[in-house]
Order: structure tokens, then sequence, then C-alpha cells
């Protein structure tokens, strides 16, 4: 049997309707990956007979493989995975904080990376070379990561060389959400890595050693962190990766000298869904609340909220606001609802009431991952992420300089 190609018949009356409406308050139910209407683009090489298993019977599942493998494995969950997947998480948190904690815990041979392609690459980076890490489903990726190929980028530093003479005032700052390669491409150019709460500390050392920013592969990250450090709009230019080479990415050249910041033209497909009319509808219904989004989000988005930050600030935020707060947020659903859920003493809604979960996040679905830590029982890794050595080495390099400014 081959995975489903058209979208299976599904009667709309008996469907769970979270699954479709997203609603901060109410979780997301697991449905058997075979009823998932996007299953036909997942990982289709898991076997037949877990498409159909129930939540429980594949909760069950989980539960006794991990009792199994004990320490020898670690399982991370990124805050935006779904409940049925964040149950069975030993850590959760955002990408580089879940690799770091991963990389402090020798004793686990197998890290199950619950959370998308460039997450278990950045774990692989800081693994211990006995450590083994592992993407439950393969086609988990990042739409934002995608978005900075490894040849657009190269071939846009070409650019910059040709059109400035050299790239030695040019540092490529690269956010924590981009493939392995960019990472070593950073190392290997003077650069770094960013993470969405020291961007700001990682764009004062980079314009230390230099006169401009090359930034990828998220625009409002980097113009946010531009903005708040005081770089007018001016400075920062936008460089269209879809324009053909010796197009300077759709900018003047007037516009490149003036540059402090050159941002790549790519964005987060959940983030970039927030709107100032979300933020001025939530002030209307809720006048005391306080709003609280991701740098993901538009430039006028961020001015509009009273905060932004990381997921790591919006948790802590969340946390040391007083019982009966009303707040409003701007980022990815599962994180909302687990929030609002965890803080019962005060009102937390998402900004868009029906934005849906992060679609990528979502196809870590416990199907896959039942079927990873089985085969991991029965002395068996698939899905295994493996970063080549070269790009491990360059790639390290670029995030111990993050590092180090902590
Ligand atoms: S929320 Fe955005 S940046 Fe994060 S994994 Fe999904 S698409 Fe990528």
């Amino acid at each position: 049997m081959t995975p489903p190609t058209t979208v299976p018949a599904l009667d709309y009356k008996s469907f769970p309707m979270a699954q479709l409406q997203c609603e901060t308050d109410t979780g997301i139910e697991t449905v058997p990956l075979a009823l998932e209407v996007a299953f036909s683009s997942w990982q289709p090489s898991i076997p037949e007979r877990y498409w159909t298993m129930e939540a429980t019977e594949l909760a069950e599942r989980i539960r006794a493989a991990r009792a199994t493998l004990g320490k020898r494995v670690v399982v991370l969950g990124h805050h935006y995975q779904r409940e049925d997947i964040i149950q069975f998480a030993d850590e959760r948190g955002d990408s580089f904080q879940l690799a770091q904690y991963a990389s402090q815990r020798p004793e686990s041979d197998y890290i199950v990376f619950c959370g998308v392609h460039f997450m278990a690459e950045a774990a692989d980076i800081l693994a211990a070379p006995h450590q083994q890490t592992i993407l439950p489903n393969m086609e988990a990726g990042c739409s934002m990561a995608d978005m900075a190929a490894e040849a657009d980028v190269h071939a846009a530093w070409a650019e910059l060389r040709e059109a400035f003479g050299s790239t030695d005032d040019i540092i490529p700052v690269t956010y924590m959400n981009s493939a392995a390669s960019l990472k070593a491409f950073c190392g290997a150019n003077n650069g770094v890595v960013c993470t969405s709460s020291n961007a700001g500390k990682v764009l004062e050392w980079a314009f230390q050693r230099g006169k401009r920013v090359f930034f990828f592969p998220d625009q409002h990250l980097g113009r946010n962190t531009g903005h708040a450090m005081g770089i007018p709009l001016e400075q920062m230019v936008l460089w269209n990766w879809r324009l053909p080479a010796g197009n300077l990415g759709g900018a003047t050249r007037e516009a490149l000298d003036r540059s402090r910041i050159i941002l790549w033209q790519g964005h987060c497909s959940v983030h970039q869904r927030f709107t100032v009319a979300q933020v001025e509808q939530a002030r209307a219904r809720y006048p005391e609340a306080k709003i609280v989004v991701h740098p993901e989000c538009r430039a006028d988005v961020v001015e509009a909220a009273d905060a932004n930050g990381s997921t790591g600030y919006i948790v802590k935020y969340i946390e040391q606001a007083p019982a009966g707060s009303v707040i409003g947020v701007g980022t990815e659903i599962n994180l909302v609802s687990r929030l609002a859920k965890e803080h019962p003493d005060k009102t937390i809604f998402c900004l868009d009431p029906v934005v849906c979960p992060c679609s990528t996040m979502y196809r870590v679905h416990p199907a896959y991952l039942a079927w990873v830590m089985e085969e991991l029982v029965a002395g068996r890794v698939v899905n295994r992420i493996q970063v080549p050595e070269a790009h491990k080495r360059d790639a390290k390099v670029a995030l111990e300089r993050m590092l180090a400014l902590k």
C-alpha cells in the first residue's frame, strides 16, 4: 500500500473541530496518521501498521519504549509541538536551549528531537561523538530556513563581493533557524549565529568587526533588532533572493552603499500572519490587555505591541504577570494554548483566534515518535540526522562566537 496521494474522505461532522479552528484554550487532537489531510506530503516510509493507530495506543507504545530505553534516550520537545508529543519530552524549550541540554546528557546515546530539521542539525553539531540525533519525521522542515538555500546565499555573497570589491567589511549573521551549512558559512566567513533572544548583542558584536551585516534568513528579526538599536529603516536594505544574479537582490547601488544591514527576504509563515489590526481588536476587546509578540512578526506589529521577545521571553513574561492579567500573544498556537492552560488565573489568548499551528512542526505526529522509539528498542536507528564533519567544524565556530557573548 502506498501513502494516500489524494485527500482522504473525511466526515467533517465528526471531525474534531479543534484541529480546524485551533482555539487558544483547546488542544489539537491527534487523529490517526491516515486521516491527516497532509499525510501524503509527510514522510511516507513509516510502516503501514502505524497509519491507523489511535492516539491512546500510540501514547502507550511511546511510554513503553521510553521505559525500556531509559536514559539511553533523551526526548526533546520544542515549545511549538502539540501536547501529545510534549507529554513525552524530557525537556521543552527553544531550539538552541534543547540542543545544549542534549549535549549535557552524555548518558543518552540517542537524541530524539521533536521539532524541525534545522533543530536536529543543531543538536547533532553540539552532540558528543557517540550521540546520534533522530528527527521523527524527515519532512518536518522549516519554511523560513528553506527560504535561504545554501547556493542562493553563496551567490548573493559573491555578488556583494563584486559590488563592494571585498566582503571583509561585511559580517554574515545567520539566525538559528537556518541549515547547518549556513551556520558553517558564517563560521568560515568571520560571521556568527544568533537566536531571537541575543540578536541585539550579536549585531553589536558584528558592528565592532565590520561596516555591514548580512542577515539571514528572517528579515523581520533582522529589521526589528536593527530598529531597536536605532538603525534607521533606510539603512536596512532587503535582498530578494528570488531575483536572478546580477540584480543586487533588487536593491539599488545607492541603497546598498548606505546600508548597515542587508536583510535576506525570508520570513516565518506563522509569525508573519499577525497584524496591527489584530492588536487593535485585542485592545478594543480587552482595554487592559498587554500584548506580547515574537520578533519574527512584522515591524509594525512589534511596534504596536507592549513587548516582544523570544519564546523563552514570552513564557517568562506570562509567568511573571500578576494574577488577573490579560495578555494577547503573537506566537505559535500550541505554545499559547499551553500557556493559557498553565495559567488559569490569567486570561491568555492568541492575537489571531483562528491561527493554525506551524504546519511543519505539526508533522511530528505521535505515530512517527512511536515508530522511531520502537526502532531504537529493536536496536535500529532510523531518521538519523548527520551533519557532515566539515560543516560541523565551521558551524561550531559560529556558535562558539555567539556563546562567547553571554
Ligand atoms: S514557527 Fe516559523 S520559524 Fe518556527 S519552525 Fe515553524 S515556520 Fe519555521
